[in-house]
């Protein structure tokens, strides 16, 4: 069957051609899409390519012929259609997956379709870590090209401001390397545009030594919130003063326990002891906790069982001004629409509260409008979890809902900031477009195109990206 679809799309080649392309394994992808819009889309056909070379041929076919594409790399977008696509052709990076070590330790290079979790695995054996996603199963490919937010970002910023290297076949259908003196303007746009100008087929990071970090998850009582957002909003202010510390907040609606939960996951990146700046955190009563020594690839895979594959999701990003009035317009609006809803037996609805503190805010060159924030500002996202399609509508019109209650109320009090993070946007969002790049950013990153995207292959082909 899905030869049979390769075969239509690629039939007027020559012969020779052709046998190239059979040597490229065509499979069923093992990339996993944990959103329900991206897994019933059903392309054509699905490339899983072996090597750069692949990529390139079948980008160069893809182009000669006319085809509609998407590539994936984890398949974890919350953008319906970036990263598979209906009758067209997918290009699955899942076999891109190498993990080498180079400089003599200090660096790594990452196939863009590796999981964090084969990441983690393979640096710990090495007493190393890397800049990469709190969840295993994410792909490097999507997580690194939408920005990147991990543990030791009020350190050193952004996961892609810590990118020393991109390899990448551009739309031109030439392997370009783009670095810090190389393609230099490349190199800047790739930091935060989700794959608008190319497939990323390398991405060399600079390695952390200290891997052992000390954290976990401390859960709350429902009317200890006060205190967690009081707590949060100090840690927040005081970032400056222990760069290391690193926490956030999360809160939902299980309906399977037919109750809220509150809870922060906190972590010391600095290791082996609780840092003074979670004091507040830790001296509220909480029900439970799992803090304790670990490596960066153990809380992954902590965060990842909360993160289970499977469900159908909806997920949307706002940002705001970081006060504890902001978090408690956002609990409230919450509040108020979970109690309106009638969820499914298994359903759910989170909340995730994340700092952008300024020292994460202030580092790093990259396409968001963010290094000249005077004051910290919130990263959220809410996602609903159900498994049964007939509720499809439901939660999607619930997600909307609650994303105008947070802009309005928000707007109100002068707390709202424009900022979508490329990698939480939702399909009806914008993380491309002004106000959510840099002021005046637009025409830089469409001199960038043009540079390497002469004919706008891109922009034709690949319909289900934001384009810059
Ligand atoms: C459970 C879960 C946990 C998460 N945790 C975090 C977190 O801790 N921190 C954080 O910042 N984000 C997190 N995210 C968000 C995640 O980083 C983004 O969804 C990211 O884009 C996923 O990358 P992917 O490769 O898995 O997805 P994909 O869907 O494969 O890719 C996302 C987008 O990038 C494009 N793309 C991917 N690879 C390439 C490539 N090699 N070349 C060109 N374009 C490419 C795709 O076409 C698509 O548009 C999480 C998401 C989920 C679902």
């Amino acid at each position: 069957m899905l030869k049979l679809a390769v075969f239509v799309v690629f039939a007027f080649l020559d012969g020779a051609t052709y046998a190239q392309l059979e040597q490229i394994t065509l499979t069923e992808s093992s990339t996993n899409y944990p959103g329900y819009s991206q897994s019933f889309l059903t392309p054509g056909c699905r490339f899983t390519p072996h090597g750069v070379q692949d990529v390139q041929l079948a980008i160069n076919h893809l182009i000669l012929t006319n085809t509609s594409f998407a590539i994936a790399s984890g398949g974890h977008s919350s953008n319906t259609g970036a990263s598979n696509i209906d009758a067209g052709v997918t290009v699955d990076l899942s076999r891109l997956d190498e993990v080498t070590i180079t400089d003599e330790g200090n660096a790594v290079w990452l196939g863009p379709g590796a999981s964090w979790s084969d990441v983690y695995a393979k640096l710990e054996q090495e007493g190393l870590a890397v800049s990469g996603g709190r969840v295993g199963h994410v792909g490097v490919g999507g997580y690194v090209l939408g920005g990147g937010f991990w543990w030791f970002a009020n350190e050193l910023g952004w996961t892609c401001d810590q990118v020393l290297e991109y390899e990448i076949i551009t739309p031109a259908r030439q392997i370009v390397k783009a670095s810090a003196t190389e393609n230099e303007d490349l190199f800047w746009a790739l930091k935060g545009s989700l794959g608008a100008f190319g497939v990323v087929t390398r991405i060399k990071m600079p390695t952390v030594r200290a891997q052992n970090v000390f954290g976990g998850a401390l859960t709350y009582r429902q009317d200890n919130v006060v205190d967690v957002f009081a707590a949060l909003q100090a840690l927040i202010t005081k970032a400056r003063e222990d760069l290391h510390a690193q926490a956030y907040v999360s809160f939902g609606w299980l309906e399977l326990h037919k109750r809220h939960v509150t809870s922060a996951y906190l972590v010391n990146t600095a290791g082996d002891h609780l840092s003074a700046a979670f004091a507040k955190l830790t001296s509220i009563p909480h029900v439970a906790s799992s803090l304790r020594n670990m490596t960066v690839g153990e809380s992954a895979r902590e965060i990842t069982d909360s993160n289970p594959l499977g469900f159908r999701r909806t997920k949307f990003t706002l940002t705001a001004r970081s006060t504890v009035e902001a978090m408690h317009i956002v609990h409230a609006a919450y509040l108020r629409i979970s109690a309106s809803m009638r969820f499914g037996p298994d359903d759910m609805l989170g909340v995730t509260i994340q700092p952008l503190t300024l020292p994460h805010l202030q580092k790093g060159r990259n396409i968001f409008p963010l290094t000249n924030e005077k004051s910290p500002l919130l990263l959220l996202s809410a996602e609903f979890r159900w498994s049964d399609k007939t509720y499809d509508q439901m939660y999607e019109k619930a997600a909307r809902a609650l994303h105008d209650a947070w802009v309005a109320e928000l707007q109100v009090e002068d707390l709202f900031h424009p900022w979508h993070y490329p990698n939480y946007a939702a399909s009806w969002q914008q993380p491309c477009e002004e106000p959510s790049i840099i002021r005046g950013a637009r025409e830089a990153l469409e001199s960038v195109r043009r540079k390497y995207d002469p004919e706008d292959h891109w922009r034709q082909l690949v319909p289900g990206i934001w384009h810059v």
